[in-house]
């Protein structure tokens, strides 16, 4: 049977908290030891900061890896691959990161810069995979996610962010984020979900995880989810042991049954853990008393986007530049309608109508993919394009951004 600890959890109780969950599982001595060098993997995908929802707290890893120091550890490795083409350690210290790390016992890394180690695995869709020897090498390693709506996989929480997030930017942009669109090969593959899906369940069914802390103080959903999208209040903390039975019940809480989502389907059915929410033992807190209203990230309807603009859709299997995109759209829709000029977005790769454009539009290729079609008009580059700056700025109106900013709109 799984134990989840769930607690509710306002944004300064942190290390309270942190302490009451660890206490509900046996204590932080039943998975730490004397002299263990101890992994913290936290979820810094970029450099926004924590109070947005897209990345760990700072205070919860410290929380977190104090207990460890005191429970014996020698050390205390805090390791980030975050998401591709951004600099770990950049993103770490703009989330506040450097002000936990002393340069001795607590020490920040940077994965993508480190050795990483090659397997050979009988994955459902990987043959071989890359992982971090800083990670094959801890005696302790634990997961520090954010409770999270994702486009691609529905949530990420901890099985994600122990896959995709330890990955190396070679890894990231060919092995995994590329291979969603790759239609499945059989129906049998097909029930498996995507095959990001079943790669980040090849992924973390080879990497050690002692335990999982999730930082839920905020969350995010919506369009864009897990990079830009909707900040929620979800206060909660969760800590656990199966990696499994924590983001069925994170899931559950983020409005799925975890058997619908495939990546935490697929490691259930791999044995790494427990997903029946009746055979789970929470502790704490109820998921009763977590009820929000969770918009999907996955949902990439065009609508509330600006009249004047014409989205020209070749996505299939990877949605997420329509979602980050229709989330920038939708949020400056109005400003955009005032705008005196009609705008076509190519998104994605599969255009059916390949003639090139012929009218007097503004034409921007949004993301990397649509960029491979590029016939003059401005280019968002990205995997997906991470800048909303950038959008703004292509279609000539770098005011709108500055202005909802708060920046100085003469300069
Ligand atoms: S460029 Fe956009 S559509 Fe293409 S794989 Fe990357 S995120 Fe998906």
């Amino acid at each position: 049977m799984g134990k989840v600890a769930l607690l509710k959890c306002k944004p300064n109780q942190i290390k309270e908290k942190v302490h009451k969950a660890l206490d509900l599982l046996g204590g932080i001595s039943e998975y730490v030891k004397k002299d263990d060098m101890v992994v913290i993997k936290p979820n810094v995908l970029c450099a926004q900061d924590h109070e947005t929802g897209a990345t760990t707290s700072p205070v919860l890893v410290k929380a977190v890896a104090d207990m460890c120091l005191n429970a014996g550890a020698e050390k205390v490795i805090v390791a980030e691959s975050s998401n591709w083409g951004i600099d770990s350690m950049e993103a770490m210290k703009e989330c506040g990161y450097d002000k936990i790390a002393d340069g001795e016992k607590i020490v920040l890394m940077d994965l993508k810069k480190g050795e990483f180690v090659k397997k050979d695995i009988d994955g459902l869709v990987l043959k071989s995979i890359n992982i971090p020897k800083v990670l094959c090498d801890a005696d302790v390693v634990i997961n520090c996610p954010v409770l999270k709506a994702h486009t691609m996989t529905k949530v990420t929480i901890g099985i994600k962010n122990l896959s995709v997030g330890i990955s190396s930017d070679e890894d990231k942009q060919h092995s995994l984020h590329r291979i969603g669109l790759y239609p499945p090969l059989s129906d049998e593959m097909e029930k498996n979900g995507s095959w990001l899906d079943q790669a980040i369940c090849d992924i973390n069914s080879n990497t050690n995880t002692t335990l999982t802390v999730v930082d839920g103080i905020y969350g995010l959903h919506g369009k864009g989810a897990p990079l830009f999208g909707d900040k929620i209040n979800t206060n909660l903390i969760m800590a656990s042991d199966d990696r499994v039975s924590i983001d069925s019940v994170g899931s559950k809480i983020l409005g799925h049954d975890a058997m619908e989502v495939h990546h935490i389907r697929n490691s259930y059915n791999r044995g790494m853990g427990e997903i029946d929410l009746d055979k789970i033992e929470v502790v704490g807190d109820k998921i009763s008393d977590f009820k929000f209203d969770i918009n999907q990230s996955y949902n990439t309807s065009l609508n509330g986007i600006p009249s004047n603009v014409t989205v020209i859709n070749g996505c299939k299997n990877c949605k997420a530049c329509l979602s980050t995109m229709t989330y920038v759209l939708s949020r400056h829709k109005d400003e955009i309608e005032k705008m005196n000029i009609h705008i076509n977005v190519y998104v994605g790769k599969y255009f059916e109508d390949k003639k090139l454009p012929s009218d007097r539009r503004m034409h921007i290729y949004y993301g990397n993919c649509a960029g491979s079609h590029i016939y003059g008009g401005g280019f968002v580059p990205g995997c997906p394009p991470r800048s909303r700056r950038q959008f703004i700025q292509s279609i000539g109106a770098l005011d709108i951004y500055k202005q909802d900013e708060g920046l100085d709109t003469d300069r």
